[in-house]
């Protein structure tokens, strides 16, 4: 799934979506002085932040940046956790047994024999302590992609957690896209797909094309079933579409901000949302005279 070939497959038909709809210039993240991508004000925003709505009115946002409450993680959130440090730590290993001369099929024997043991790291990692056996599973899973892409290619896995200076577009200047491939940003998802991804992939390039200068047309969604035990890719082409809906986000985010006002609460609040226990207008702010914790026991 991960070697140049099917790569290739996958990117294919973005190909001719990039003939038919080129990126305008003002899209392009080098634009980032001239509306519509100079930002109203440079806040540091994350890409994730920015772009995806997780409630969807927002309220978590305004919780978090203006109220200054946060959550425990939730359990969704841990096994995210887990899956992203899993296809880090993955790709490193992969990575210096392949400097060190071994073939894919030691590789993988290496990595797996030893798969609890990484397991065991990754779940502390992640702050998530009993994970352990989704932590091996996605483990033993991104050692069997990289090996297959070290075998195709003879070189290393992709570049994990690659750091991106956000801050011409308003965004935080410590960006980490979850992987970078030649011209691709790559993104690790739990569970199933969401409308917004595609948005927060156009945040990621967008930021690359404003501090490297260099286009970034495509993206790659891996899904990771709940389990870990299948990996999908969902190729996007980050067209102009996405960009406008990225670049909306982030104004609306920047507007909440400075506002300060409160957006309310949906008609239908997000499944397992993590504010839920905070979600009160009567909850204090982090610094009052109750601790979030107290306020909503
Ligand atoms: S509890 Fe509902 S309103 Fe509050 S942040 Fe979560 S989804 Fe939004």
């Amino acid at each position: 799934m991960l070697s140049p070939s099917s790569v290739g497959r996958l990117l294919r038909r973005l190909h001719a979506l990039r003939s038919r709809d080129p990126v305008p210039e003002e899209l392009r993240g080098w634009s980032w002085w001239s509306p519509p991508l100079r930002p109203r004000a440079h806040l540091g925003l994350g890409v994730s932040e920015a772009a995806i709505r997780w409630c969807p009115s927002r309220r978590d946002l305004y919780l978090r940046r203006v109220r200054g409450l946060e959550p425990p993680p939730s359990n969704g959130m841990l096994r995210g956790r887990v899956v992203h440090e899993a296809f880090r730590r993955s790709a490193v290993d992969v990575a210096r047994l392949h400097v060190l001369g071994r073939e894919p099929p030691g590789i993988v024997a290496e990595l797996v024999a030893d798969a609890e043991e990484a397991a065991r790291g990754i779940a502390e990692e992640a702050g998530a302590p009993g994970l352990e056996d989704l932590a091996a599973r996605a483990y033993t899973r991104f050692v069997f992609l990289w090996s297959g892409w070290v075998e195709e290619t003879g070189q290393p896995p992709w570049y994990t957690e690659y750091a991106i200076d956000g801050s011409l577009l308003g965004l935080s200047p410590r960006l980490r896209v979850n992987a970078l491939g030649v011209g691709i940003v790559v993104e690790v998802k739990l569970g199933g797909w969401r409308d917004d991804y595609p948005a927060a992939l156009a945040g990621y390039a967008l930021a690359l094309e404003a501090s490297h200068e260099i286009p970034v047309d495509y993206g790659l969604v891996l899904l990771v079933s709940g389990d870990a035990s299948r990996v999908e890719a969902h190729p996007v082409y980050l067209g102009a579409d996405e960009r406008i809906a990225f670049i909306e986000a982030r104004d609306e985010a920047i507007e909440m901000f400075l506002s300060g006002q409160d957006p309310g609460t949906p008609s239908e609040c997000s499944r397992g949302c993590p504010f839920a226990r905070l979600c009160s207008p009567t909850a204090p702010a982090r610094g009052g005279s109750e601790a979030a914790g107290e306020a909503v026991a």
